[in-house]
């Protein structure tokens, strides 16, 4: 088992602070994803745990094991580099079992694991091709398997498949899922990319310059953001934040010009926040619960359509499935379910629903 934790953990380099006073414990057999955007502090936190780096303050453990002053080697972390890693001029299988022939492991030994990863991998087909003949997912999966060998405790990724085109991404995105879930293996994971930490994390720690922001699956932090920083890195288009007055018992959103009803709440709300596909857009007609709003943009993106409207003075995104028969500069009728709104106080943090 392999439970890795930060307790009150700040590292800096000279005058940058790259981490702040973080804790998060990694269950085992867990997939965690560290998102935030560049210089977040997410390489130092693999690198706390591998022990490339000493922490200023705070403890590192694993599986309950303080490991601060424990060497690199001793921890058994794997880094799993990117699949640029592989040495070119080597076959797969020699590919993996260096890692093994480098620390004169015996030769029967050496290829019984190779047997054995290549075959919880899929790759015993592959085995005698270099890595210029295997496609994006097969080379990933020889550069897991070059770390598997090694048995270590734990995985850690920093964004592996950033260097791949967004077709190959989303295919070795799956593969990582599929092979993580087979393989029972604790798995840290870094990126930069919102829907690959969502669709790979069981949980996912959300980075601000170096501080940790929101723990949660990525269902919990989309469906309920600790902040309006949060809730904007999660969800394409991102969420509309917008702004709302009070008014005899209810609330106005965007200078009224989207309906909520049944939207209450105290004083202390200055943002409400909006998803896009929350945003329900109808023809505007005489009589409507709100004045007429006129569409900006319409943009068709095939299974749905994302459609901008200047609601008051607030420029709204929504999000709406299919292609409805919405144009240009047309009068719509902006709504939303109360159930649906965000609410956050002037310090950006969220209010509770
Ligand atoms: P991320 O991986 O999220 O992009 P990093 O952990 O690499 O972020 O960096 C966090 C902060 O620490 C950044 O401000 C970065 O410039 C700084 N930093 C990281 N490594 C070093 C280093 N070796 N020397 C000086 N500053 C560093
Ligand atoms: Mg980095």
């Amino acid at each position: 088992m392999a439970e890795i934790a930060f307790r009150n953990v700040s590292k800096r380099y000279g005058g940058t602070v790259a981490l702040s006073d973080a804790s998060f414990t990694v269950e085992d057999n867990e997939f965690f994803c560290f998102f935030g955007p560049p210089l977040s502090g997410k390489s130092t936190i693999l690198r706390l745990i591998l022990g490339l780096e000493t922490p200023d303050a705070g403890e590192i453990l694993i599986d309950g094991r303080p490991v601060n002053r424990v060497s690199p080697a001793e921890r058994n972390v794997a880094m799993v580099f990117q699949n640029l890693a592989l040495f070119p001029h080597m076959s797969a299988a020699e590919n993996i079992r260096f890692p093994l022939a480098e620390r004169r492991v015996p030769e029967a030994e050496i290829t019984r694991k190779l047997d054995q990863v290549s075959e919880k991998l899929h790759i015993r087909h592959i085995l005698h091709k270099p890595p210029a003949q295997l496609s994006g997912g097969e080379r990933q999966r020889v550069a897991i398997a070059r770390a598997l060998v090694r048995d270590p405790v734990a995985y850690l990724m920093d964004d592996p498949i950033s260097a791949l085109d967004a077709r190959l991404r989303e295919e070795t995105r799956v593969e990582l899922k599929r092979i993580q879930r087979e393989l029972g293996k604790t798995l840290i994971y870094v990126t930069h990319d919102q829907e690959e930490a969502m669709s790979v994390a069981d949980r996912m720690a959300i980075l601000e310059a170096g501080t940790i922001r929101q723990i949660d699956t990525p269902r919990g932090i989309y469906d309920r953001p600790a902040s309006v920083y949060v809730a904007r890195l999660l969800g394409s288009p991102m969420m509309n934040i917008l702004p709302s007055q009070p008014r005899a018992g209810a609330i106005d959103v965007a200078g009224g010009a989207i309906a909520v009803p049944g939207l209450a709440g105290g004083g202390e709300i200055a943002e409400v926040g909006l998803r896009p596909e929350d945003i329900k857009v109808a023809a505007w007609s005489e009589g409507a619960a709100t004045p007429p709003s006129k569409v900006y943009e319409v943009e068709p993106l095939g299974g749905y359509t994302v459609v901008t409207v200047d609601a008051g003075s607030s420029r709204v995104r929504a999000l709406v499935r299919g292609q409805p028969d919405i144009r240009p500069d047309a009068m719509v009728a902006l709504s939303c379910e109360a159930a649906r709104v965000h609410r956050f106080a002037s310090d950006g943090s969220a209010l509770q629903r």
